[in-house]
């Protein structure tokens, strides 16, 4: 992939169709618009104003945040300029890609955004936290021994509303602090569903990897309750923790990448998925 592929022309033609985005983050190539979709329902012509819609140019995606499930509103990127650009709007658009992009689209089919509504506790203001949602979120984690230091510095948060309500988020972020995936455990006692977590590139993923040093032992866990157990454990021991929620694909890459090297030992911690 060119990483020196000019999209300016591609996010001019983008905004020409989907009006002022939300948030532009160009080293990503992501982008938000108001959801055509979302506020067509609402019958509200000049956008919704919530920014759902999550566009990623460079891997040819894109997703709604509010309706991808109902309306299938996500998938690939041609799909939904075909859909609302001019004839005029779509053949620049087409002309403008670069090329080579267009070809390798289907590796990355999924965009990770942390929820809409999602609130940071160690950021939530003091009425906020006079709420009874917010006491039963952080008393949720008090209940499985996660402590405040652990809260603030996994930035921890929850939805009191949206398609995440009543569950904690644990985010996790990339190296160059972009967040590559969350858990989203509920809170409540009684649940049809204890995890809801994002669809991602989970072969690839890294929890919180700038929390990782690879000098160190390292040891896996799955579940990022465990996890976050493990670390407060081993924090003692000066040892560090790769952890991974997902796959035992992941698992075995893990072992793999980090027995290549002697001088770095493994401990292999097998521990029950999504505790
Ligand atoms: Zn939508």
């Amino acid at each position: 992939m060119t990483k020196d592929a000019d999209f300016s022309l591609v996010v001019d033609v983008l905004q020409d169709i989907f009006g002022e985005p939300h948030n532009h983050n160009d080293y990503r190539g992501q982008i938000s618009f108001d959801c055509p979709v979302c506020s067509d329902m609402k019958g509200l012509d000049d956008g919704d104003g919530k920014g759902n819609l999550e566009i990623n140019y460079m891997n040819y995606v894109y997703k709604c945040w509010s309706c991808a499930e109902t309306e299938n509103t996500k998938g690939h990127l041609n799909k939904l300029v075909r859909k609302y650009a001019s004839p005029r709007q779509y053949k620049q658009f087409t002309l403008y890609t670069p090329e080579d992009f267009v070809k390798v689209v289907d590796k990355r089919d999924t965009i990770v955004r942390l929820p809409y509504e999602f609130v940071e506790f160690s950021k939530s203001s003091e009425g906020r936290q006079m709420t009874h949602k917010f006491r039963e979120a952080f008393n949720y984690l008090k209940s499985r021994n996660i402590t405040k230091e652990m809260i603030i510095k996994h930035r921890m948060g929850y939805c009191d509303s949206g398609p995440y309500e009543n569950r904690i988020i644990i985010p996790s972020y990339d190296n160059k602090g972009y967040v590559n995936f969350f858990v989203a455990r509920s809170f409540l006692s009684w649940t049809r569903m204890k995890y809801k977590n994002p669809q991602a590139d989970k072969d690839s993923l890294i929890w919180n990897e700038h929390m990782v040093d690879w000098t160190k032992p390292v040891y896996l866990v799955e579940g990022v309750f465990d996890g976050l157990r493990a670390r407060r454990r081993l924090s003692t021991l000066a040892a560090t923790l790769a952890l991974c929620g997902c796959s035992h694909s992941l698992a075995s890459h893990y072992w793999h990448t980090v027995s290549a090297t002697p001088q770095r030992p493994l401990r292999h911690t097998h521990t029950h998925m999504n505790t």
